[in-house]
């Protein structure tokens, strides 16, 4: 199964709504897994970027090194948080000659135009435009993002960015100038995958243009559709009740909550949101989640203890009735469009009825608790892989 996630502007720390994304990603990934699929998960990181280059100009740095800095930062808070699902992280930089090739690609099919070193997709070729974001063609067209006398419909979007006196740029046949945001995560992932995949992910606000326009270059470019079979977004995030944004201030990083919060309380506190919903981040809610963690540590450890303890007849006994409806409650809740906030509920039942009756358990519950501890990721707590 191959996986693609959009990946951070390397210009700042990531906060807790993008680590929400890769987390959930993580658990679908290890879940994957364990139902016996092969997957392949694609990240990539966007350093080729306006944010990017006024930060560095700014630090009076290179664009590389501001880039690398921040993907270094991200790379490492996302291993603390145990978020090891990520087979690579590929940079845009590195893929300027496959952006070059697909855009010629699109040229040649009648699919893109140039305007004076400018080049733009062109909308009307793709009568799906607007599918996967449920807009009308008038709905379209009221949106007017980047409006921009160059184009021909005002749907259109860059694919190349013409020289305008700001660096850094690159060169290629099309002259000087910069690649468009879209057609990065197409290069990748089209030269990854070679070619179409299954699963697209990102935040909800990736869905429009950025997503539609990837469907729009992505199908135009390989002939297939659909070129991703699913889409699949995560909500939103707030703070406090306020949308988590650089303007209002109120952005708490990954990197700050990992130096307050143990990452496995991190872990379940932003799983206990289905990944669809707006998720409104509470400060005094995060503690709650401190209590979570040490019953699980505390039960389980318990357990183990107990296991060790004996051998041989009862090991062999199946799984008492009462923990059997808790484990199946565990995966049909994945299952249902990978309701994790319900799964991680049947967990916390399982392991209060095991509390109160430690005699009935034996290996097999022991395994099958850790098993569902490794699709949470939190199976490092407890020294097992
Ligand atoms: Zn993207």
């Amino acid at each position: 199964m191959k996986i693609f996630v959009c990946g951070p502007t390397v210009y700042d720390s990531i906060h807790l709504g993008h680590a929400r994304t890769y987390l959930v990603y993580d658990v679908l990934v290890r879940y994957l897994k364990l139902k016996g699929f092969d997957v392949i998960l694609i990240v990539n990181i966007t350093d080729l970027d306006d944010k990017v280059f006024d930060k560095a100009e700014w630090e009076g740095i290179a664009f590389k090194d501001l880039a690398n800095r921040y993907t270094q930062e991200f790379i490492t808070n996302l291993e603390k948080l145990k978020i090891n699902s990520i087979n690579a992280f590929h940079k845009a930089s590195d893929y300027l000659n496959e952006i070059e090739y697909q855009i010629d690609h699109l040229i040649k099919k009648g699919c893109a135009y140039q305007v004076d070193g400018d080049i733009f997709f062109d909308v009307s070729s793709f009568p799906n435009y607007g599918l996967l974001s449920n807009q009308t063609h008038q709905e379209l067209m009221l949106r007017r993002l980047n409006s921009n006398p160059k184009k021909r419909d005002q749907r259109d979007f860059f694919l190349w960015r013409s020289w305008i006196g700001k660096k850094p740029n690159f060169k290629n046949k099309f002259g000087i100038g910069r690649p468009g945001w879209h057609i990065e995560d197409t290069a990748i992932s089209i030269s990854i995958f070679k070619g179409g995949y299954d699963i697209h992910g990102g935040a909800l606000d990736l869905v429009f243009p950025h997503h539609e326009a990837e469907i729009a270059q992505g199908e135009s470019i390989i002939s297939q559709h659909p070129f991703v079979k699913y889409w699949v977004h995560t909500g939103l995030l707030f703070l406090e009740d306020e949308k988590m944004s650089k303007s209002l201030g109120n952005i708490i990083s990954l990197k700050d909550s990992l130096d307050q919060f143990d990452p496995d309380i991190l872990r379940l506190y932003l799983l206990s949101c289905h990944y669809r919903e707006t998720f409104n981040l509470k400060r005094n809610e995060i503690k709650k989640f401190e209590s979570q963690v040490t019953l699980i540590r505390n039960i389980v450890t318990r357990l183990t203890k107990r296991i060790l303890g004996f051998k041989g007849i009862q090991n062999n006994l199946p799984i008492k009735t009462l923990f059997k409806n808790h484990i199946n409650n565990f995966y049909a809740s994945l299952e249902n469009d990978l309701d994790i906030p319900k799964a991680l509920n049947a967990l916390i039942f399982l392991l209060r009825a095991v509390d109160k009756d430690m005699v009935s358990t034996n290996q097999n519950l022991l395994n099958e608790i850790l098993k569902m501890l490794s699709v949470l990721g939190l199976e490092s707590s407890f020294g097992e892989k």
